[in-house]
């Protein structure tokens, strides 16, 4: 339990994950990209901001920030995008990049483990490039410092040589815009924070916007769909722009295979039915999750430990690939004493909550015995 508690604190701003948590990357409803996405989304990403759908705020601040930089003939200002996996911050990249007419390179913080590599790239932008840099939070700490000379001032030092004889050999920059990407914005160093002249904050998408994403994808990959049918992927998308193009491709398989190959709300239902997806958007594990605790331990508290024994699952599966989404619904709560049920829990799984005093208090002891005891 001591254990639990101290994951319990701050887990609410953990909610996104790590991005390409592995267990997350192979689920229909995970954010990060799989290889079919990766092939299949070159085809579906808007071109231009006005072609973009959703983040109004976003796109009009976007908006304002490149005009401007046209207007003056220059390079655009660094910017930082932050969000969740799978809400456009590569797609936003690509047309900052359009938008201002100018080649694109794309890397992540991951791929960039020595200065060196960084360096070898820096060196090689052309003119006005935009450098599209994914994950820059897990950038490595020389590579970082590197970053910050280069950002503002359009210089980076190279070193060449090791020990006393090493020597900082300054290299000029053609002036370039960075792109970086990253979870949360609060994970960067503040140095490095500063640096971006805009910073833009990508949230969820809410429902409408989404159904927009799948009619322009199924226009795309040329499969007729209505506006029952659009809706009812949207509603399980979690959100994500990602998750709703890929539950659009199964969907569109299970039209093909099992019906006319037309995606109304039915042929929809069905296939996502096929695939544990539900309503809500929570798949065979969040549903086992949430079963859990609600008729095992009677809508909690229960530590985190007992719950993954519980499912199966490593608790660590559980925790960051679970529950940030049943979180986020407002399904669980983590708790200093142990993870909850909410009331609409129960009403998702179609259950009544037991009459009893608050969870917690003795009387929910009597429902461990119980079900210890079947
Ligand atoms: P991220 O870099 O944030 O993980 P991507 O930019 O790779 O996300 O977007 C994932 C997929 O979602 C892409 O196929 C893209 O076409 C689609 N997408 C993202 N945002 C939008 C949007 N605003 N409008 C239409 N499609 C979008």
């Amino acid at each position: 339990m001591a254990h639990d508690d101290h994951h319990a604190e701050g887990a609410v701003e953990e909610a996104y994950g790590p991005t390409g948590t592995a267990a997350g990357a192979e689920r229909l409803v995970g954010a990060s990209a799989d290889s079919e996405d990766t092939a299949i989304e070159a085809a579906l990403r808007p071109k231009d901001l006005a072609e973009f759908i959703g983040q109004p705020k976003v796109r009009e601040q976007l908006d304002l920030v490149l005009r401007a930089a046209r207007a003056r003939g220059g390079t655009a200002d660094h910017v930082l995008l932050s969000g969740a996996p799978g809400l456009g911050k590569t797609t936003l990249s690509m047309i900052i990049a359009a938008e201002m007419g100018a080649p694109i390179r794309i890397t992540s913080g991951p791929a960039i483990q020595h200065a060196g590599d960084l360096a070898a790239i820096l060196s090689s932008l052309t003119e006005g490039e935009v450098l599209f840099l994914d994950e820059i939070h897990r950038m490595s700490r020389p590579a970082e410092e590197m970053l910050y000379m280069a950002m503002e001032d359009f210089r980076v030092d190279v070193i060449v040589g090791k020990g006393p004889g090493a020597t900082a050999i300054p290299l000029e920059l053609p002036p370039f815009t960075l792109v970086g990407a990253t979870t949360r914005a609060g994970l960067l160093p503040p140095p490095l924070r500063d640096r971006f002249g805009f910073t833009a904050h990508m949230e969820f998408y809410e429902p409408t916007e989404l159904e927009r994403v799948v009619h322009r994808s199924a226009r795309l990959l040329a499969v007729e769909i209505d506006a029952a049918g659009a809706a009812e992927i949207a509603g399980r998308s979690r959100g994500t722009p990602r998750i709703a193009n890929r539950l659009l491709r199964r969907v569109r398989d299970y039209a093909q295979v099992r019906a006319d190959g037309v995606i109304t709300r039915e042929v929809a239902a069905r296939a996502l039915a096929v695939y544990e997806v539900d309503e809500r958007g929570l798949d065979r594990l969040d549903r086992a999750v949430l079963t859990a605790l609600l008729k095992l331990f009677g809508g909690g508290p229960v530590g985190l430990s007992t719950l993954a024994v519980a499912v199966g699952e490593e608790r660590e599966t559980v925790e960051e690939v679970a529950e940030p989404f049943l979180v986020r619904e407002g399904l669980l709560a983590r708790t200093p004493r142990g993870r909850i049920a909410t009331p609409a829990a129960w009403e998702h799984l179609g259950l009544t909550p037991p009459r009893q005093p608050a969870p917690g208090t003795p009387g929910q002891q009597g429902l461990f015995e119980r079900d210890g005891g079947s």
